[in-house]
């Protein structure tokens, strides 16, 4: 009898595991990617941060996976985002600096020839949000309105005040110099609003307020918080959880990221209280690693950080949950990459991507399907700097400034601290850098390090009209 009920019940967890994957794969899922913003490596629970609690953030990765080798594309801001949103190495493109605040210039930002992933995901019936900092335009062809998002809450320069108090300008026509626009009230789609609350807890909310709007039909998210990026402001409410740290620089950052902590079990919350957190994809990463002089991050064990071609500016805190297909409480070593989440999102959303992607679908990787590398190769280049890095399973080339390449074995010296001399690999990963490069364009405008050059180019740069 009771080898009967075992079996009874082997079968019944084989019919439910069954029934929900292919409700799964015949169901478009719902999508939502929390970006964070110069968020360190070391700063989530799930890899180990001990000051900063995130439970709600790490109830992404025992839902689903944690990525031990999780990376971005650029290891800053604007061209990071602009890989993630169209699933392509933004050198492709001539995204290869990060964009000015140049709301007259159709150049300044992402160019029309590319697809986002809500454009992709609008074709096919999907409901579609950006929420936050958008950093990829602000001339009115290139909102999020016009790349295929059907709402926007939020501002579209590379950061932001967070108190309403200092949301001052009524809007683009009174921002004179390029980090002015972070005084800007909010855009509510292509509206100015009075928002009342403290930035992160106004981005939350708007994110729930979207799902709870969209749960009977295919919906995506695109939550991209500026937190933790400076400026350092937090409220009282998040900066009491965090008394006992010291440095005071640290002791915002963590206020911040805790703010974005909750937005996130909110939104994991809104998810099981629908009932649609199984077939919800769910992404978290930071858009680059932690600046940490200047904001408190911390990319331990890895080397540099945010700006860096080195681990600790390109390898961020990156996890993924979608219940229905993938088990929980996985840990993923091998590399993947943000320009992944397109090409996953597309092969299980019904969407056609109009260009190539350089992405693969990872799922097969995290369903056991698949075994093997997603990708053999990933390249970074920093046009301006002439850096460049290659990554090839557990093998690192990376050449900075110009100057000789360093060759490191990563899963045995992930701080980047011993030179390896074999000249055979160095040579092999070179040439495969080379073959990559001569794929890619050169920068299609000037970026935020070229400000006052691009600023005596463009005289009437600050003459904007009222929007
Ligand atoms: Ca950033």
């Amino acid at each position: 009898m009771k080898r009967v009920v075992i079996l009874l019940l082997y079968f019944g967890v084989l019919v439910n595991c069954q029934s929900k994957k292919d409700i799964a794969q015949n169901t478009q899922p719902n999508v939502i990617i929390i970006l964070t913003d110069d968020q360190g490596y070391a700063d989530v629970g799930f890899n180990g941060c001990k000051d900063i609690p995130t439970p709600n953030i790490d109830r992404i990765a025992s839902q689903g996976v944690k990525f031990t080798n999780g990376y971005v594309s650029y290891a800053v801001c604007g061209p990071s985002r602009a890989g993630l949103i169209t699933g392509r190495y933004q050198d492709r493109f001539g995204f290869g600096r990060n964009p000015l605040f140049a709301p007259n210039d159709p150049n300044q930002g992402l160019p029309l020839s590319e697809e986002t992933l809500a454009s992709a995901l609008d074709k096919v019936g999907y409901q579609t949000m950006a929420i936050g900092k958008w950093h990829l335009g602000a001339h009115k062809s290139q909102r999020p309105l016009n790349r295929g998002f059907d709402e926007f809450f939020g501002f579209l320069t590379g950061g932001h005040q967070y108190f309403p108090h200092l949301w001052t300008l009524n809007d683009v026509s009174e921002v004179n110099s390029q980090y002015a626009a972070y005084n800007t009230k909010l855009l509510r789609n292509n509206s100015r609003i009075d928002e009342r609350e403290y930035l992160t807890d106004a981005l939350s909310r708007e994110a729930v307020g979207f799902i709870e709007r969209n749960s009977n039909k295919p919906f995506f998210l695109y939550l991209a918080y500026n937190a933790p990026h400076t400026p350092l402001q937090a409220t009282k409410k998040y900066l009491d959880r965090f008394a006992h740290i010291e440095d005071e620089k640290r002791r915002t950052y963590a206020a911040m990221v805790s703010s974005v902590d909750d937005g996130v079990g909110l939104i994991l919350n809104k998810l099981d209280e629908l009932g649609i957190d199984e077939n919800t994809m769910v992404f978290f990463l930071s858009d680059n690693g932690g600046p940490n002089k200047t904001n408190g991050s911390r990319n331990d064990p890895l080397k540099a950080g945010k700006g860096s071609l080195y681990e600790g500016g390109i390898r961020v805190p990156f996890a993924m949950c979608w219940p229905a297909m993938i088990d929980p409480n996985q840990k993923y070593d091998r590399p993947v990459i943000s320009l992944d989440i397109f090409a996953t999102v597309a092969a299980h959303s019904k969407a056609t991507p109009i260009n190539s992607l350089d992405g693969v679908n990872i799922i097969p990787y995290l369903a056991g399907q698949k075994t093997g590398y997603p990708h053999e190769h990933l390249f970074w280049r920093k046009f301006d700097s002439r850096s460049y890095a290659v990554r090839h399973r557990n093998l690192k080339l990376i050449s900075l400034n110009g100057e000789n390449e360093e060759l490191y074995d990563l899963n045995q010296d992930v701080e980047e601290s011993h030179h390896l001399t074999d000249l055979t690999q160095k040579q092999k990963l070179f040439e495969s850098k080379e073959n990559w490069d001569s794929e890619m364009i050169d920068p299609v405008f000037l970026g935020l390090m070229q400000n006052d050059e691009y600023t005596k180019l463009k005289p009437d740069r600050f003459n904007i009209e009222p929007y």
